[in-house]
């Protein structure tokens, strides 16, 4: 059988893009057809300045949200990453596969490194090896597939070199996995600013949807959106982002085509009052189980349990044997 591995990390609350770009498909398609694991990759949320009551606080939030928005346990497991002492262990080794300018390449440290540097802080070694540390993740439990959305791609293909790399030099271990992408709503962008992702670490912002805002705090939002200068309703990401965002919202929601749906609406106003009525829609029911499982937090507890010990189980073997093969 397939096997599925993703993550999610505890920085923020997490917004209408996770949901959207990710939660959604594991619950609706991964965890039927494949024997799929999702993991709340705390140990990520440690590469940048950090609360940790908040973090702890936050991983318990995000594991709530995901069994709310409908991963069953008996179906998949839902653990904690740092419940599980393989992803450190094997992440070590990878270390020693991977290169600092390999590292050094990847976007997202240029990006998060350059942020930490004009904020006047320090840039965190971890910041910089997180990519090994994800590839650990995968790895270690041999997973075929890695649906994450398309920020997450480079990451991906490094782990697929450290795999090959590691298989080549010590004999084979690794399962050589690839990423898939949802064909819907793979960006959502920044209500405020389209050109951006809308990532979870600026929770506050009013351009960021939160899973759990309130349906006020949602249609406010998103009538504030920013839109482009124009009036006609098109789809065109390129001359049109925050009108395109709005379609491709409204139409990940509502089931349609962003482009059909462009030609519908007369005025920015109607598509974004439906836009608003439609993520309202979509996160109900998710709020209202989050509500019911916050009510029982022993479940969660107990989910979160019984997950690392089925992941240790299935990662401990691969692990296992890269020490064996890499000389320990
Ligand atoms: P974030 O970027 O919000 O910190 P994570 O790195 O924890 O998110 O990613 C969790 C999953 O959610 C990943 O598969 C990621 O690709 C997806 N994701 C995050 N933000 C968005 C977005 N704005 N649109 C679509 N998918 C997203």
């Amino acid at each position: 059988m397939t096997r599925v591995f993703s993550g999610i990390k505890p920085t923020g609350h997490l917004t209408l893009g996770n949901y959207l770009g990710a939660m959604r498909q594991w619950a609706a398609v991964d965890q039927h057809r494949a024997e799929a694991l999702f993991c709340i990759v705390d140990l990520h949320a440690l590469t940048v300045d950090h609360d940790p009551a908040r973090v702890r606080r936050l991983s318990r939030q995000a594991a709530t949200l995901l069994l709310a928005a409908g991963l069953d346990p008996r179906l998949c497991t839902v653990f904690v990453q740092s419940h599980v002492d393989e992803h450190a262990r094997l992440s070590y080794l990878l270390e020693c596969v991977a290169t600092d300018g390999e590292m050094r390449r990847m976007i997202q440290y240029k990006e998060k490194a350059a942020r930490e540097q004009r904020r006047g802080g320090s840039v965190r070694l971890s910041l910089l090896t997180y990519p090994v540390l994800m590839a650990a993740d995968i790895l270690a439990y041999g997973a075929d597939e890695v649906p994450v959305g398309d920020d997450q791609a480079q990451h991906v293909e490094l782990t697929r070199d450290l795999a090959v790399r590691f298989n080549q030099r010590y004999g084979h271990t690794f399962v050589v996995p690839r990423a898939t992408h949802p064909t819907v709503a793979a960006r959502v962008m920044n209500l405020q600013d389209p050109t951006a992702k809308m990532g979870k670490s600026d929770d506050t912002g009013p351009g960021i949807v939160s899973l759990l805002d309130e349906p006020e705090t949602v249609r406010k939002k998103v009538v504030r959106a920013v839109t482009d200068s124009g009036r006609d309703v098109v789809y065109d990401r390129e001359s049109r982002p925050g009108v395109a965002n709005l379609l491709e919202i409204l139409a990940a929601c509502s089931g349609g085509n962003p482009e059909t749906l462009g030609g519908v609406y007369e005025s920015y106003g109607a598509l974004k009052r439906d836009t608003a009525e439609a993520v309202v829609e979509v996160l109900r029911p998710v709020q209202e189980r989050h509500k019911e499982l916050c009510a029982d937090p022993g479940y969660v507890e107990g989910v979160l349990r019984d997950g690392a010990e089925r992941a240790r189980a299935m990662s401990r073997p691969t692990v296992d044997a890269a020490y064996r093969a890499i000389g320990l």
